[in-house]
């Protein structure tokens, strides 16, 4: 009796991440499609971006160097800023 078969890799459906909104302070999950990444050339210009489900405000937020990686992992198309 051999158990050396490997249990099936987790299913990697598409990424989420919680946000929350500052205008209607909903907090939600979107998925990497929803978000907008821009990478500028410090962090005062790295921001990520969305569009509140609930209010339909545009609301950006900065981002640091740890939500850039977790977005960019996660799939979120990024713009580089000049
Ligand atoms: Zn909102």
């Amino acid at each position: 009796m051999t158990s050396t078969a490997a249990p099936p890799p987790p299913a990697t459906g598409p990424a989420v991440f919680r946000a929350n909104c500052p205008h209607c302070r909903t907090s939600f999950e979107l998925r990497a499609d929803d978000l907008r990444l821009a990478i500028g050339a410090s962090a005062r210009t790295t921001f990520y971006s969305f569009t509140c489900p609930e209010c339909g405000e545009a609301v950006r937020k900065p981002a640091p160097e740890r939500i850039v990686e977790l977005l960019t992992l996660g799939g979120v198309s990024t713009m580089r800023l000049a």
